[in-house]
């Protein structure tokens, strides 16, 4: 039986389609921005949220890290949500190589409101770390796909740009958010100070991202990028990937979505999951199992012995993701064979 795949929009493979456009990509020394193909993705996307330039990067890692690097100073401070991919992961980058620490923000679905920031931002002293930046997650990963509403988005991004911060857009699923509420990608985006979108999530490619911003930004990004060893070569191969799915996989990832709130709507109706899903539901799920004499760990352990493989937090919740490579036919599969595992384990209580 194929394994349905939940784990992680990351596990996509590239289609046949994607293959043929890398094959034949036209390419050259990105490092010397001699790569066609990656010049056309930097337009392209730098057109798409509504910036100056862009620059390729090898992952959205590498984006934030850049970011940091270009927006902030040694023992500078930059807020984000404490749940953040910026925060929990990516090996404390900021601190690590930027030397900048992060003041984050508790919250319940990854979405802080602009008095929340405002409370975060310092007063400059003698003493204090300097705030320097926020950076906002658009969609919210660890907080379930959660998607900022604009008003709100715009309103920390004012608060920022009023204390003379600068202002950061991760957009590793932008796509998403977009796709789910019918707002342009450049609406979000709009008077931030950086943003990039990531093409190895629900775009379906094997690595990238773009990361944008005025021109002054990207020349600064580029010397971190080429410090840090991500200046490539022939990339054009990964940036003809990225081309064929802004023209093949954006309008689709509306199937991801509806795909999500079936799996919800068909494991709700049993006792034995419990959700805070987000409105409008994008394509990360996060909930718990109840009532079940197993913990979070040996359920999904179970599950992939079945053929359906989720992710286990750390934090005792379970996370499914949909993508490109789930069809609705798996989804209703994989949510038979979650209640059936649950109702047999629940059987054994007693
Ligand atoms: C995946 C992810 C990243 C990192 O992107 P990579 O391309 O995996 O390096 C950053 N932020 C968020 C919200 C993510 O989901």
């Amino acid at each position: 039986m194929k394994l349905i795949d939940l784990y992680s929009d990351t596990q996509t493979a590239p289609t046949e389609g994607m293959r043929a456009a890398m094959a034949t990509a036209k390419v050259g020394d990105e490092q010397m921005d001699e790569d066609p193909t990656t010049r056309e993705l930097c337009i392209r996307v730098a057109e798409l949220l509504g910036f100056e330039a862009a620059v390729f990067m090898p992952s959205g890692t590498m984006c934030n890290l850049v970011a940091t690097l270009v927006h902030a100073r040694p023992g500078d401070e930059l807020i984000a949500d404490a749940q953040s991919h910026i925060c929990t992961t990516e090996g404390a980058g900021a601190a690590a190589i930027a030397g900048v620490a992060i003041n984050p923000i508790p919250t319940r679905d990854g979405i802080f409101t602009a008095d929340e920031c405002r409370a975060a931002i310092r007063e400059p002293s003698r003493t204090a770390p300097r705030s320097a930046m926020v950076s906002i997650e658009q969609t919210t990963n660890f907080s379930g796909g959660a998607v900022w509403p604009i008003d709100v988005l715009h309103g920390v991004r004012n608060a920022a740009l009023d204390a003379g911060l600068r202002t950061h857009i991760d957009g590793a699923r932008l796509f998403n958010a977009s796709a789910a509420t019918g707002v342009p990608l450049k609406a979000y985006t709009d008077g931030w100070d950086s943003a990039w979108v990531d093409f190895s999530k629900g775009m379906g490619c094997p690595f990238g991202a773009v990361l944008c911003g005025d021109t002054r930004f990207v020349r600064d990004a580029w010397t971190w990028k080429y410090r840090l060893g991500g200046a490539m070569r022939q990339s054009g191969i990964m940036a003809a990937a990225a081309l064929y799915a802004l023209d093949h996989h954006v309008t689709r990832i509306a199937d991801d979505h509806a795909n999500a709130a079936l799996f919800v709507r068909l494991l709700a109706s049993e006792p034995y999951f419990a959700f805070e899903a987000p409105s409008p539901i994008t394509n990360l799920i996060l909930f718990k199992v109840q009532g079940l004499p197993v913990n979070t760990v040996t359920f999904v352990e179970r599950a992939l012995q079945r053929g359906v493989r989720l992710r286990a937090l750390s934090d005792g919740r379970l996370r499914a993701t949909t993508h490109l490579d789930v069809t609705r036919d798996q989804i209703v599969a994989a949510a038979g064979m979650l209640n059936d595992l649950a109702r047999e384990l629940a059987a054994h209580v007693s």
